[in-house]
């Protein structure tokens, strides 16, 4: 039976990343699922390799870093992608007799607190071992940084987690709070289990957005934190890179 999960699984994820998602992960997610989800423990990441070209756009459009239209869409276009691809797995994973549930790549539940999905898809790739949580409060990937873009899905089907766990790789680091124009990141090391507060203000960035990038996507996106960071500002070859357990990868 696992044998046949797990090949379903292989099929899966080829198709996932024929389609341009650059990770799947597996994560177990009954220690941190508010209780409306318990019925489905297992967490799938997927992970999404923003366009080089486009997050760099975001550093040289101006004498200091600033947000641009192309990110703004590029943005909006990589989360209907990815709210697109997690239709379609759930749809794929029920029709197998399981149930599943999509988190929607960008979205704020107002009673899940302020500035919060349903569920946070990096705290599923973490577990995942797909990356660690830095300094911005953003998912780093150790091959793309925080270049990317996450989606997940929950669901009751036992997976192959994952049970490596990438260091933070943050250390002495800290150009985003550096970077950052609304000094909204304390530059501190996330610590697993402290509330994002540490490590963000997330109401002055999101101010400073309205306020400051009005015109370039109604201030909604900013992304200079993103842009900034040492890691994924070189995009290497990665095809062909050998699968760790429960993690797939085919960039
Ligand atoms: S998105 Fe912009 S304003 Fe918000 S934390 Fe990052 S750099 Fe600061
Ligand atoms: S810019 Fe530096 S401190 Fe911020 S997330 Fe990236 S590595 Fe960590």
């Amino acid at each position: 039976m696992q044998q046949t999960t797990d090949l379903y699984l292989r099929r899966l994820c080829r198709s996932l990343t024929a389609n341009g998602v650059a990770q799947v992960g597996y994560s177990h997610l009954a220690a941190v699922l508010p209780p409306r989800y318990a019925g489905l423990p297992w967490g799938i990441s997927l992970v999404f390799r923003l366009s080089t070209a486009v997050v760099d756009e975001i550093l040289t459009v101006k004498d200091t870093p600033s947000p641009t239209f192309s990110y703004f869409q590029h943005y909006r276009a990589v989360n209907a992608f990815l709210d697109q691809q997690t239709l379609w797995l759930c749809t794929m994973l029920e029709r197998r007799g399981y149930r599943a549930l999509p988190v929607p790549a960008s979205q704020s539940v107002k009673d899940m607190g302020p500035y919060s999905g349903i569920f946070p898809h990096k705290t599923a790739a973490v577990l995942a071992g797909l990356g660690w949580i830095g300094k911005s409060a953003l998912f780093v990937s150790p091959e793309f940084g925080p270049r990317v873009r996450l989606a997940t899905v929950l669901t009751d089907m036992p997976l192959p987690v994952a049970h490596n766990r990438v260091p933070n790789g943050c250390h002495g680091c800290r150009a985003c709070a550096d970077a950052c124009p609304a000094g909204a990141i304390s530059g501190q090391d996330y610590q697993p289990g402290a509330p994002r507060s540490t490590l963000l203000d997330p109401q002055a960035c999101s101010e400073h957005m309205k306020r400051a990038y009005r015109d370039i996507g109604r201030g909604a996106v900013c992304g200079i934190c993103m842009a900034v960071c040492p890691y994924g500002k070189q995009r290497p070859a990665l095809q062909d890179k050998p699968v760790a357990t429960g993690r797939t990868q085919t960039e």
